[in-house]
């Protein structure tokens, strides 16, 4: 039973009754959400007031507000608490609210609303937020269609719905192809040089199958350890070369898939004027073109290449000092093995061992007191306040001087009615409170890291550790922001520009000063010995070459795909790929390697990572230079954490990204802070 008046999604506010939404909200809210929201934009439409930026722009601005917090809330439900009847509610509101957002651009009467406003006098007088409000929404409605005629918005609506089914089926395909393999080995002979965890799972994994022996897949956490420690040559070749053939043949063949999507991409770039699809995708982003991202990654490779070049010579010197002066050239399947073989005999560093100093509660608390030194605020934990599940935290943030800013939930452990991986989200998009429209942030903090036991508290590998304060910065760069535009706030930053306040917060887990506040063993209380801290940091470069290469790789197939591709001169988009993958391939690859057939980030949805997979390492360049400021005047340093605060993380896209980088470091971003951190500098 749900009528409107009693329907919590209907009446959200910061307080948010996690405890008492349920399915059968969903659907009556979102209905009676999206035709409110499809009412003002009709009204707005046929305003007869003379155009102002509060009736015009501000107006667009709020619309979507109760539809976007409850959709939030909604989506965020289905990710860390869902239920069969959630998901299928979920399920069932989801294609008419995307519909609805993507036909926001297409509508006549707003689109001639925003045109006549932007003619007058007020307009022209724009300065700042104001300003870049006007003109980013502009060219947004253009870019998504706005200035087509009817015939040419028909046929752009096609094209975005044929490309959400393609995708969908692409991105099916490559589950399915992955869950097609499976390898038994039923001699437990042939398990030598496993690690007792990857034969614990292998064997878990036939027995819930009904096998004999143990079972391997394509997932990575069966592979992975496959590639790495498995001393069975022949079974790591195996694996190796179905993984590389995943989705391009057969039943689940993906490559009449990828002409579509690349087809269907470069059709709408040019429906919409632009060059290709790299140019439309990057085009209010940092990079601008799809020629500046190619430039970016160009410059990265010619600094990368004679490093790596010396990590493959001394791995294959390596594996001869091992077996032998006539011991064979590297195949793709050999060189995690060897590599990790050679990684043991450098450092003999072991993850595991710094478990015991990374007890959550402290790493946590060390956190809070990190962001406190540098920023100013405060991290309180507040009891009591309704949650979707019994493990959910809630805090409080306040500024030095007490006053209140926000507040998020953090969702730290795995559960079955959860999904993996770690993440943040905003629920509300606030206003400070010396602003108008003042109204607090709320945001959420996820992820799956290694829980507690009966008798010990939970102890994160180093890497979950740099996982939390990752997320933390997506955290603050939402809690702290102070854009009156709600559209241009926090979080809502040009895609490589995003990871900028979360990749720098990875930085305080790497140094001395800050895990001797946070990383002290949970029985002992001591400290990580140096010794071990001095293996942890010399093993984090180890073949970062490599590394680097292997992403630069994919950035240039991502570009060459969406920018210089043609199926006419060019041939089979596999082969071509291949082509350039090989280029930053440690070993050959073999003739059928297809790993464009199963890449998901590119092509699972209708834009995803496509043209935009040099993002990685274009954050990564920023947040290893922007870190040099605090390397120079402490690592803790107010002064240089206040203005950080003030010119990144509290500013939104509320001016053009490439011009608060300049203001942070007073000159555009260089990468050789990343090279130096990655031990690349010395060439
Ligand atoms: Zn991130």
């Amino acid at each position: 039973m749900s009528d409107t008046a009693n329907n919590p999604l209907l009446q959200l506010s910061f307080r948010i009754p996690f405890d008492r939404i349920r399915a059968e909200h969903v659907q009556p809210a979102i209905g009676e959400l999206l035709r409110e929201a499809r009412a003002r934009i009709d009204a707005l439409a046929a305003d007869t007031a003379p155009r102002t930026f509060d009736n015009t722009l501000m107006a667009l601005d709020t619309i979507t507000e109760p539809l976007d917090e409850a959709m939030s809330v909604v989506r965020h439900l289905e990710s860390v608490a869902t239920y069969p009847e959630l998901r299928t509610a979920y399920n069932a509101v989801q294609p008419e609210v995307s519909s609805f957002y993507s036909g926001i651009p297409l509508h006549a009467g707003l689109w001639q609303a925003i045109r006549t406003y932007a003619a007058t006098e007020e307009a022209s007088a724009l300065t700042g937020t104001w300003r870049r409000f006007l003109t980013k929404t502009i060219d947004n409605f253009r870019r998504h269609g706005a200035d087509l005629d009817p015939r040419n918005k028909a046929r752009l609506e096609a094209i975005d719905m044929e490309l959400a089914t393609v995708t969908t089926k692409f991105s099916q395909n490559v589950l399915d192809a992955t869950n097609a393999f499976e390898l038994v080995i039923a001699d437990e002979a042939g398990l030598a040089g496993l690690p007792p965890s990857a034969v614990a799972a292998a064997r878990a994994s036939a027995a819930q199958k009904g096998l004999a022996g143990w079972r391997f897949t394509l997932q990575a956490p069966s592979y992975t350890p496959v590639m790495m420690y498995l001393d069975d040559r022949g079974v790591r070749q195996q694996m190796y070369r179905a993984y590389a053939v995943r989705a391009s043949s057969g039943e689940y063949d993906n490559r009449p898939l990828l002409s579509r999507i690349l087809e269907l991409r470069r059709a709408k770039a040019e429906l919409l004027g632009f060059r290709n699809f790299a140019d439309l995708v990057l085009h209010d982003r940092m990079a601008h073109t799809g020629q500046r991202a190619l430039e970016f990654l160009e410059d990265l490779k010619h600094k990368t290449e004679r490093q790596f070049a010396r990590e493959n010579r001394e791995l294959l010197e390596f594996r001869r000092s091992v077996e032998g002066a006539d011991a064979p050239e590297l195949q793709p399947w050999d060189v995690a093995y060897y590599a990790e073989k050679q990684r043991a005999a450098l450092y003999d560093f072991d993850e595991e061992e710094l478990r015991p100093y990374f007890p959550l509660g402290r790493v946590v608390d060390g956190l809070f007191a990190t962001v406190q030194r540098l920023y100013g605020i405060r991290v309180a934990e507040e009891p009591g306040v309704p949650v979707w599940d019994p493990q959910v935290r809630y805090y409080n943030v306040a500024d030095g001087s007490g006053k209140f800013l926000g507040g998020f939930y953090a969702d730290w452990y795995p559960r079955e009615n959860k999904r993996g991986g770690a993440w943040m989200d905003a629920l509300i998009t606030g206003c400070p409170a010396d602003l108008p429209g003042s109204k607090p942030h709320l945001g959420l903090i996820c992820g799956n890291l290694t829980p507690p036991l009966a008798d010990r508290p939970a102890l994160l590998t180093h890497y979950e550790v740099t996982t939390i304060f990752h997320e933390f910065g997506h955290l603050l760069h939402h809690l702290l922001s102070r854009v009156e535009v709600r559209s241009l706030a926090g979080t809502s930053v040009a895609w490589d520009f995003v990871e900028l306040p979360s990749q720098i917060m990875e930085n305080w887990t790497w140094e001395r000063e800050p895990l001797d506040l946070f990383a002290r063993h949970y029985q002992t209380g001591a400290s990580i010995p140096a010794e071990l801290f001095e293996k942890m940091v010399r093993a984090r470069n180890f073949r970062s070459a490599n590394a680097q290469m292997r992403q630069l790789g994919f950035g240039f197939l991502d570009l060459a795909l969406h920018i210089d591709y043609d199926p006419a001169r060019d041939g089979d988009a596999i082969v071509y790929t291949r082509g350039i993958l090989q280029q930053y391939s440690p070993a050959p690859l073999p003739p059928d390697h297809a790993m464009a057939a199963a890449f998901t980030h590119l092509f699972a949805s209708p834009v995803g990572y496509g043209a935009g997979y040099y993002s990685y390492k274009w954050a990564e360049v920023l947040d290893a230079d922007a870190f040099t400021r605090f390397r120079t005047h402490g690592i803790f340093s107010p002064e240089v954490g206040a203005e950080f605060r003030d010119v990144i993380l509290s500013r939104g896209d509320s001016e053009d990204p490439a011009e608060l980088y300049r203001k942070f470091m007073g000159r555009d971003p260089d990468p050789n802070a990343l090279l130096e951190r990655s031990g690349l500098l010395a060439g």
